[in-house]
């Protein structure tokens, strides 16, 4: 996907219509500055916004991502690769988002650690103890929660016997049984409880 070239493809179609980028953005009920860097290239607009922008430029959704009017006839083909590299995207960001959970679970792991082995093993008052392991639960707790949300979220579980893939809820993520990310949950296609695999694709 061009971003360069739907930045433009959106900057030609609004100067068409002859709205400026403020009344575009009022618009759409969102700031200036967000259209000006959809039209430098330097972001997509968000899928919140897309069928509201497409309605008022006159364009479709395949129209925006292809930076430019779709031939008919090319209708399909556009479609296709349009949605393959969307698929691609969000490959790319799950990826990402995971490496981002380990990031985050290594990080407030080695703060909690630390405030432990301090509380633990340094001269203090019992109280400071105390605040110092509550200092180093405080960020584990917020910090796992998080990556929790973040593993819920990027990609999908298999289901080994049906090969669903589905996104559980955050509770079900949150309450399973699990070695690394793999987690006993139930499917809900068919509805066996077994261990389910991160998937990216
Ligand atoms: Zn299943």
């Amino acid at each position: 996907m061009d971003q360069i070239k739907i930045g433009e493809f959106i900057s030609k179609k609004r100067k068409e219509k002859k709205i400026t980028q403020s009344e575009l953005a009022e618009k759409l009920m969102i700031s200036d500055r967000a259209v000006s860097k959809w039209e430098n290239g330097i972001c997509l607009p968000d899928a919140a916004n897309m069928q509201e922008l497409c309605n008022i430029l006159g364009i479709t959704i395949n129209d925006l991502f292809s930076g430019e009017v779709v031939d008919m006839k090319d209708n399909e083909k556009k479609l296709e690769e349009n949605l393959l590299e969307m698929t691609k995207l969000k490959e790319q960001r799950d990826k990402e988002l995971l490496t981002l959970e380990i990031f985050i679970g290594i990080i407030v792991s080695i703060i909690m650690f630390a405030c432990i082995f301090v509380a633990s093993f340094a001269d203090m008052k019992d109280w400071l103890r105390v605040v110092l392991i509550i200092i180093g639960i405080i960020p584990f707790a917020i910090g796992i929660s998080y990556a929790i949300r973040i593993e819920q979220i990027a990609g999908y579980y298999e289901c080994p016997n049906c090969h669903n893939k589905y996104v559980p809820t955050y509770k079900t993520v949150l309450f399973a049984q699990h070695v690394n990310r793999t987690r006993k949950m139930k499917c809900p296609k068919c509805g066996k409880k077994s261990w389910n695999k991160k998937v990216i694709h």
